[in-house]
């Protein structure tokens, strides 16, 4: 189904090419803890090449070319990525560990997705409403977490190409392969060399592409912690920043909301993709007249998820990405026992290797519990009540984050209401983790600033 080369090399200029100081590291699969592949490992001699193949490029060739011209290349690498989807699919569930059923239906197809809405405004730039005829910053340096590997891709990598920027990109150190596999594509796709340039390693590689002079903006998704120290690596340097960054998104239920969808939305907010997502709905606010038989409903629900391989199409819940994470969730859900919430999971035989976390729901939650604070990155749910919009509205903001938002209920009005007043970037109404190409993402105070996606997402990329 796919082919997993021993070792790959860094993509600069078009090639394949070792590290210059020969070093690796190893990729594995979560869902077994099996090596999948060695891959080169960046110092800062790597970066400045890929920077340096970068900018000549932009110089010389990306930022020269008309639109239509740059738009035949990213609509070649959209159609690539469809016809090679199945390929991207296997490889992506074993790099991350995430169900088949999500990576085939979700992040390929919504990859290529942004691609083709991307390749659709490289000609229509003095259409998007940022003056007649905007102008690329120049290189873009990307770097980008392990829960969506190809998708972040996706969202760094077209955005900036339509709009005329050429790229370094680094993908996180435990899910390198499907970005490698991008950079065949962009081969396959004849590409100029040195447009995209993909460099694997580490923290420190990332940091190197933040603090390169040349770098004329950073694009970063990840940790709100990295997210501050790149703020602080930028500053003062001109250069242009956006940052996509944690969240603990209320997911709010009104006693009014059709109860099974609910629950579904419920289910699909903290426990697709083992709940790795930025915009996870981690914290269930419900309202008390119908708190206990939403909670009831759930778990009766929750008892039917499956887990286990990532490969079984049958599987809703994989592999926790990490042991690094799989710690971080186990520490947190056990301070949500010591803190005195009520936890609960279904019965549910883990795999013996691999990184394994079963489906976990909270009840008795306030608050002042870290876990209802802290973003947790995995399949754990704490659940809060409310009596009134108002209080819902005040728990929901209780937060330093603000990405995102769900409200549940049958009533128009006071799904207006409500969005008027979250201070949440997205705020989903009877849906969850909705995602398209042309609606812009983004964040709040510490989920970040900035938005990627639709016409507000090429501002970052152009000189505006
Ligand atoms: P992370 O530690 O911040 O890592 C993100 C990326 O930054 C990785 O490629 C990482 O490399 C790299 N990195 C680490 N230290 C760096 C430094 N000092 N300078 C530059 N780059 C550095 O985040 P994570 O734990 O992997 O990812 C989970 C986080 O991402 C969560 O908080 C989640 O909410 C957030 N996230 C946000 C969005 C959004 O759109 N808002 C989307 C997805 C995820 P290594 O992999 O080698 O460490
Ligand atoms: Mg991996």
């Amino acid at each position: 189904m796919v082919r997993i080369a021993p070792r790959y090399g860094l993509f600069i200029d078009g090639e394949f090419k070792p590290a210059a100081d020969g070093r690796v590291f190893t990729t594995v699969n979560p869902a077994s803890e099996e090596s999948l592949s060695e891959v080169a490992l960046a110092g800062p001699a790597d970066v400045d090449r890929a920077v340096s193949s970068a900018r000549t490029a932009f110089e010389r060739v990306w930022s020269r070319m008309p639109g239509s011209e740059r738009a035949k290349y990213i609509y070649r690498i959209a159609r690539l990525l469809q016809e090679r989807a199945r390929e991207f699919a296997v490889l992506e569930s074993l790099d991350n560990g995430k169900p088949i059923r999500e990576s085939r239906d979700v992040d390929i197809p919504l990859a290529a997705a942004h691609f083709f809405y991307h390749a659709g405004w490289a000609d229509k730039l003095s259409y998007a409403g940022f003056g007649a005829a905007p102008r690329p910053l120049g290189v873009a340096g990307q770097v980008i977490p392990w829960n969506f590997p190809l998708l972040m891709a996706a969202w760094k990598l077209a955005p900036a190409l339509a709009a005329g920027n050429t790229c370094v990109l680094k993908p996180a150190e435990t899910t390198p392969l499907s970005a490698l596999l991008l950079a065949e594509v962009c081969q396959q796709a004849d590409l100029p060399p040195g447009v995209v340039n993909i460099v694997t390693g580490a923290g420190e590689t990332g940091a190197a592409i933040v603090a390169h002079p040349s770098v004329a903006k950073v694009a970063f998704t990840g940790s709100t912690e990295v997210g501050k120290q790149i703020r602080e690596a930028v500053a003062g340097t001109g250069k242009k920043l956006t940052l996509e960054l944690g969240g603990k998104a209320a997911n709010i239920v009104f006693d009014d909301a059709a109860a099974d969808q609910a629950v579904e939305g419920i289910v699909n907010g903290i426990f697709f993709n083992q709940g790795h997502v930025c915009c996870a709905g981690s914290r269930l606010l419900v309202q008390e007249s119908v708190a206990g038989q939403v909670v009831e409903r759930l778990k009766r629900r929750m008892a039917t998820l499956r887990l286990g391989d990532p490969l079984d199409k049958n599987t809703d819940v994989g592999a926790i990405n990490s042991r690094q994470q799989l710690d971080r969730i186990r520490e947190l859900s056990a301070s949500g026992e010591a803190e005195g919430a009520g936890r609960w999971s279904p019965p549910c035989d883990l795999p013996e290797r691999g990184f394994w976390f079963a489906p976990t729901v909270f009840t008795g939650v306030s608050q002042s519990h870290r876990i209802a604070r802290d973003e947790i990155f995995g399949p754990v749910l704490s659940v809060l009540t409310f009596r009134t919009p108002e209080e819902a509205v005040t728990k929901a903001n209780n937060t330093p984050y603000g990405l995102s938002a769900g409200v549940w209920t049958e009533k128009g009005s006071r799904i207006l209401w409500m969005a008027q007043r979250l201070r949440a970037g997205v705020v989903w109404a009877n849906t969850y983790n909705r995602f398209d190409p042309a609606s812009p993402f983004g964040g709040y105070r510490e989920s970040g600033f900035g938005r990627e996606g639709g016409r507000h997402g090429l501002e970052a990329y152009l000189h505006v």
